[in-house]
């Protein structure tokens, strides 16, 4: 009935139905025993850009207005798109880079990476393809560190605009311990972030992150600005790097001596809150996961990059007994892959090195819902419920001949997703759709 009154209504902008196997979270499945929907021939119907309504195929089709072209995905998976809540766009040019350790990959490749984006065109460039590389590997979402650079933003900005992306992004705020080409200074990073709020935050669907990069690249007073920006425009994000490794905790230490932890810092300077997404937290203690939950603030793990520069391991055991608000996060060029299959494939194994188990179904549900809670925008991406953003992605399940012949043999929908998650990567993603448009079909 709800679809064929849409249909009445909205003449002119025809419904788009999908044919597939259709899954998405209702719940983290870490709490609650119904966690999900899932229909083995289901079928996904989108109207102006919006989720109408998942089902069962049969009950739906009945629903169909005569005329609607149903696109025939079957074999295939329909989930919402993936949402990356940790990835630095300038990059993108110095993945797979080597070196031994967070502080001289940073003063050896990033730094020099990032001076290049204070050209629009280079900074428009590489926007165009990092967007396209998400889009290839199913993400519709994420939340993207740019440079100091106003114009990174700008550009990054722009090109998520012309593709009607919903994506979150900031300028990094950084004032020392950093190369001078690469610095600006509390007043001027202020200014120059609270002047992209205003044109950026809620422009469309883009939304806007206050980035200090990490608390030893910015002063006291930046900090402090940073913060006074967080409490004035509260709808906005605040993203920035937190307990990474442990030479960065004891820098931290010696810089903020005051400070009860690492996490502290940014606690002291309002900049823990809700929407506030904090990478990494491998070396917080039970008070810093106490004061996550408190502040309603978020935590984005990065298992490649964790594993590629030596970081540390995540602690699920002890992130889920105190209920963080856990997402999954790539990190590139920390992080060796733009897929979060690849990174459910490294966090399942990040988690049973801590003696922890991952199931595949807590996999998906950090890489869609989760997310979106993380970020205070469930109901907008990360599921189908009605209304929902129509955001999403078909998985091939036989992407590759070793793919096809292992999901052949999958018993149930938890093997099959970890399958996925162990096999799968940009191969696996055969369209992506932005509110409900297509934005990327993999060349067959
Ligand atoms: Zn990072």
């Amino acid at each position: 009935m709800q679809v064929n009154s849409s249909n009445t209504q909205h003449a002119a902008s025809p419904v788009q139905a999908y044919r597939a196997g259709v899954l998405h979270f209702t719940a983290d499945p870490a709490c609650e025993a119904e966690s999900y929907a899932w229909f083995a021939d289901g079928m996904l119907i989108v109207s102006q850009g919006k989720v109408l309504q998942a089902g069962d195929y049969a009950q739906l089709k009945a629903t169909l207005a005569e005329g609607v072209v149903v696109q025939d995905f079957r074999g295939k998976l329909i989930i919402p798109g993936f949402i990356d809540t940790h990835i630095h766009y300038p990059q993108t040019d110095m993945i797979a880079s080597p070196a031994p350790g967070l502080l001289p990959w940073l003063e050896t490749y990033t730094f020099p990476t990032e001076r290049e984006f204070s050209d629009p065109a280079h900074s428009g460039a590489v926007a165009h393809f990092f967007i396209d590389e998400l889009l290839r590997c199913g993400t519709t979402t994420a939340m993207v560190y740019c440079t100091v650079h106003p114009e990174s933003v700008e550009a990054f900005f722009t090109e998520s605009a012309a593709r009607n992306l919903r994506m979150v992004a900031g300028k990094v705020m950084m004032d020392r311990n950093c190369p001078e080409y690469l610095r600006d200074s509390a007043g001027r990073g202020a200014r120059e972030c609270e002047e992209l709020i205003r044109k950026w935050h809620r422009n469309g669907r883009q939304l806007y992150a206050i980035t200090p990069r990490f608390a030893p690249t910015s002063s006291h007073a930046q900090l402090q600005l940073a913060g006074e920006l967080a409490l004035a425009y509260p709808d906005t994000y605040v993203q920035t790097h937190a307990a990474e490794n442990a030479d960065e905790v004891a820098w931290v230490r010696s810089l903020f001596p005051d400070a009860r932890s690492y996490l502290d810092v940014y606690y002291r300077y309002g900049l823990m809150r809700q929407r506030a997404m904090f990478a990494h937290c491998i070396w917080l203690d039970d008070s810093d996961r106490a004061r996550m939950t408190e502040t309603d603030s978020a935590v984005s793990l990065c298992p490649t990059s964790n594993l590629f520069l030596g970081s540390g391991l995540f602690d699920f055991g002890a992130a889920d007994r105190h209920g963080l608000a856990l997402s999954l996060g790539t990190d590139v060029g920390g992080g060796t892959s733009f897929s979060m299959l690849q990174t459910m494939n490294e966090a399942y194994k990040v988690a049973r090195m801590g003696g922890s188990y991952l199931p595949a179904l807590r996999m998906f549900y950090l890489a869609t819902l989760g997310a979106a809670r993380s970020m205070a925008l469930e109901g907008v991406i990360g599921s189908f419920s009605a209304g929902a953003e129509a955001d999403f992605i078909v998985l091939d399940l036989e992407a590759t001949p070793l793919l096809a012949r292992r999901t052949s043999r999958t018993g149930s929908l938890e093997e099959l997703l970890f399958a996925l998650a162990m096999l799968g990567d940009d191969r696996s993603v055969m369209a992506t759709y932005s509110a409900g448009r297509q934005v990327h079909l993999r060349g067959q």
